[in-house]
C-alpha cells in the first residue's frame, strides 16, 4: 500500500493536489476537513459541535477526528492505499494514526509538505472565501488558522522528519508544476 500524508498550512493547495494524486495513483482520499464539513451539512450532533470550532479556526478534538479516521481505514482496508489531507494536525493524532495503521500491518510511506509563504496563503484563502462562501475563509479566522498551524501542527512535521519520512516541496507556481514535483517524490518511493 502507498500511504501518503499531504501536509502544509491552510491554503497551501492540499485539496487541489490531492485530487490530482488520487486520479493518478487511485488512492483513497481522506480529508478530515471534508468529513467534518459533511457532518455540518447533515446537521448531525457532531457537525453542530464542530461548526463553532471550525468557524473560530481552532482544532476539533483529537478523539472526534481519530474516530472518523478509524472508520475510513476499516472501510477501505483492502484498497490501494490512502492519501491523508489535513490530518494528522497534532502529534497526538500522528501517534494514533501510527497505531491504527499498525493494526493493519501498514505504515505511512511519506509525508509531502507544501511550502507556501504566509502572504500567499492569506491571499488564496480570502479569494476562496469570495468564490465558495466557506465561512472559515474570513481574515480573522484565516489568521487564527495559520497561528494554530504554526503552534500545534508544525510539530507533526518534526515527528515524521525524525523517521526520515518528511519531504518538503515548493508549493508556489502553477498547479501542474507543483504536481510534477509531487509525482517525482512519489515515484522515487517505488
Ligand atoms: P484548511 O486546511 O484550509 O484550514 P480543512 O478543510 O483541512 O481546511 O479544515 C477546516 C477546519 O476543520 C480546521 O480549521 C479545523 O477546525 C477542522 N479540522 C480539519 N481537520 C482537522 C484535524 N485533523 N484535527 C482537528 N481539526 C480539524
Amino acid at each position: 500500500m502507498l500511504n501518503l500524508i499531504l501536509f502544509g498550512p491552510p491554503g497551501s493547495g492540499k485539496g487541489t493536489q490531492s485530487e490530482k494524486i488520487i486520479q493518478k495513483y487511485k488512492l483513497v482520499h481522506i480529508s478530515t476537513g471534508d468529513l467534518l464539513r459533511e457532518e455540518v451539512a447533515n446537521q448531525t450532533e457532531l457537525g453542530m459541535k464542530a461548526k463553532k470550532i471550525m468557524d473560530s479556526g481552532e482544532l476539533v478534538s483529537d478523539r472526534i477526528v481519530i474516530g472518523m479516521i478509524r472508520k475510513k481505514l476499516e472501510e477501505h482496508r483492502a484498497g490501494p492505499g490512502f492519501i491523508f489531507d489535513g490530518f494528522p494536525r497534532t502529534v497526538a493524532q500522528a501517534r494514533e494514526l501510527r497505531k491504527a495503521l499498525t493494526d493493519y500491518d501498514e505504515e505511512i510511506s511519506v509525508m509531502i509538505s507544501l511550502d507556501v509563504p504566509r502572504e500567499e496563503l492569506v491571499k488564496r484563502l480570502l479569494n476562496r472565501g469570495k468564490e465558495t462562501g466557506r465561512t472559515d475563509d474570513n481574515l480573522e479566522t484565516i489568521n487564527n488558522r495559520i497561528d494554530v498551524y504554526e503552534k500545534q501542527t508544525i510539530p507533526v512535521a518534526h515527528y515524521y522528519d525524525k523517521m526520515r519520512k518528511y519531504v518538503p516541496v515548493d508549493g508556489m507556481g502553477s498547479i501542474d508544476a507543483i504536481f510534477k514535483r509531487i509525482v517525482k517524490v512519489i515515484d522515487q518511493l517505488k
